[in-house]
């Protein structure tokens, strides 16, 4: 027996009523093996990194172990998906409990690919390496982005084969979140639960993510109209660096305001509104420019599912929740709008920016430039890497930029300084990661994984290693597609 790695599990959700959950343990599997720990992350959860690296820690990240401390459990949710509503819940993911952190925090440690649950229904309740990589390498991206998200902290090989379309190498992650409480846990307790469930829920809620407005007049309203505030916030953060989810439906938006589920996302390279990657998006329901909307929709129906707790009178519950819709709109652009003047180096507001910024927009959109590396020409002041160049629309545009420029205090050093810290010069895009997946997965070859995950983990430092990474993928005719659930 090693030192004890410093698990320190309560086990709140396993104390909501018992309809939200199913206890069982992980199933084993047949020889774990150790991929990647996330030491800094390990140890500001209050672990000891070492000991975590060990054949102790492995077999807990494999679901051979139960740690002590920690109650496993599938969660009950359903769901919009694609629009169309159904029971789900954790189908090849555990919750072994939270881990209160030495700041005091509470954090959820998941297994995903953990085997089967009771809420499975066809599937094998498992993942493949390449996938659990992904969303390791995208989720610890988006949090130096400074994005909210679930972290990755490990990922294990199971020794095991899992079946797709071919035979892959069976892998679990280990997610950590600010819980894993969904937009689909609410609309599953309004279905399938009391209103003794949904007011406890919402109780839970309100005290893991919202306690300052604990005692409000009307919580429940108040409750809403906050997640509206961090789910407007977080979907601006999205569209600022380019970041496609691909798979919003319900049962993927978090309570908390964390970005999850990393399966179908990718990163935008060429700036088109339109730009869909997941493969089974034929709609393009789930596509950049449609992300806003689509936030506002599920929150529609986080409104429905909370309205008995509104008021008890249903007109009034309706209006009350209707109002609080209507600020979404208001909200998001309001962030954005934020976002994109920090993207131009601009300090005040001038009623002339949304058109500066959209006439940008249509610029890239109309020359096919590469929407991150524009914003990073327009930083450092390299417009040969813009794409642009030599257009006269774009020096008329830049000319006016300029002149915007002018019409504040601050300096341009000022202007470049903000313009670097909301620019990033490196994302993690999807030519660089499927290199460093074929490297890990084919070739039992992770250096070159860490060394994509080193350089994402400073996006904004602009230093010249970074130059590498920003170059675009040979150009071709084969569109970049992702996929859910493999
Ligand atoms: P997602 O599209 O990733 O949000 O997943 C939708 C639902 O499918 C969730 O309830 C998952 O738990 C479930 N699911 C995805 N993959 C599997 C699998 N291999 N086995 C069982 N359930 C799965
Ligand atoms: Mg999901
Ligand atoms: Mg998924």
């Amino acid at each position: 027996m090693g030192k004890d790695p410093g698990w320190n599990f309560d086990n709140s959700y396993a104390r909501l009523p018992k309809s939200f959950f199913s206890s069982q343990n992980p199933q084993p599997v047949r020889s774990p093996k150790l991929i990647i720990l996330n030491e800094p992350l390990a140890a500001s959860l209050g672990f000891d990194p070492e000991s975590l690296n060990s054949e102790e820690g492995t077999a807990v990240f494999a679901g051979n172990k139960i740690p002590e401390g920690a109650q496993p459990l599938a969660q009950a949710y359903a769901g919009h998906q694609f629009g169309h509503f159904t029971m789900l819940g954790d189908g090849r993911a555990m919750l072994l409990g939270e881990q209160i952190t030495p700041s005091g925090e509470r954090l959820d440690i998941q297994l995903k690919g953990s085997g089967r649950t009771r809420y499975s229904r066809g599937g094998d309740g498992r993942a493949a390496l390449g996938p659990m990589l992904r969303e390791y390498i995208i989720s610890e991206a988006m949090h130096a982005l400074g994005i909210p998200t679930t972290r990755s902290l490990a990922v294990v090989t199971t020794g095991e084969s899992i079946y797709r379309e071919t035979e892959l190498p069976g892998a679990i992650l280990t997610r950590i979140a600010a819980s894993h409480l969904r937009v689909g846990t609410f609309e599953y307790a309004r279905n399938w639960g009391t209103d003794q469930d949904l007011r406890a829920l919402a109780n839970y809620a309100i005290e893991r993510h919202y306690p300052d407005i604990n005692g409000a007049e009307n919580q429940y309203l108040a409750f809403l109209q906050e997640l509206i505030k961090r789910q407007a916030s977080l979907i601006a953060k999205w569209q600022l660096v380019g970041f496609i989810h691909g798979v919003m439906n319900t049962d993927n938006m978090t309570i908390s305001g964390e970005t999850i589920d990393y399966g179908p996302c990718a990163f935008m390279d060429t700036y088109d509104p339109a730009t869909v990657f997941s493969s089974i998006d034929v709609q393009g329901r789930y596509a950049y420019g449609n992300q806003p909307y689509i936030g506002g929709w599920n929150l529609a129906r986080f409104a429905e599912a909370i309205l008995p707790l509104l008021d008890e009178d249903e007109k009034q519950a309706v209006k009350l929740a209707e109002d609080a819709i209507s600020e979404y709109g208001k909200q998001y652009q309001a962030n954005w709008l934020a976002g994109m003047r920090a993207k131009l180096g601009l300090f005040n507001e001038d009623d002339g920016d949304e058109t500066l910024i959209e006439d940008l927009l249509k610029l890239m959109e109309k020359h096919r430039a590469d929407y991150t590396n524009t914003f990073r020409a327009l930083t450092f002041d390299r417009h040969e890497e813009t794409g642009l160049l030599g257009t006269e629309e774009f020096s008329q545009w830049r000319e006016r930029w300029q002149t915007r420029l002018s019409r504040q205090e601050q300096s341009k050093a000022d202007s470049h300084q903000v313009m670097k810290n909301s620019n990033p010069a490196v994302i993690p895009r999807n030519h660089r990661v499927e290199e460093a997946l074929d490297a890990a997965v084919n070739q039992e070859d992770y250096g070159v994984m860490e060394r994509l995950l080193n350089v994402l983990s400073n996006p904004y430092a602009h230093t010249p290693e970074q130059a590498d990474y920003c170059t675009l993928p040979a150009p071709t005719n084969q569109p970049y597609r992702t996929f859910c659930g493999t």
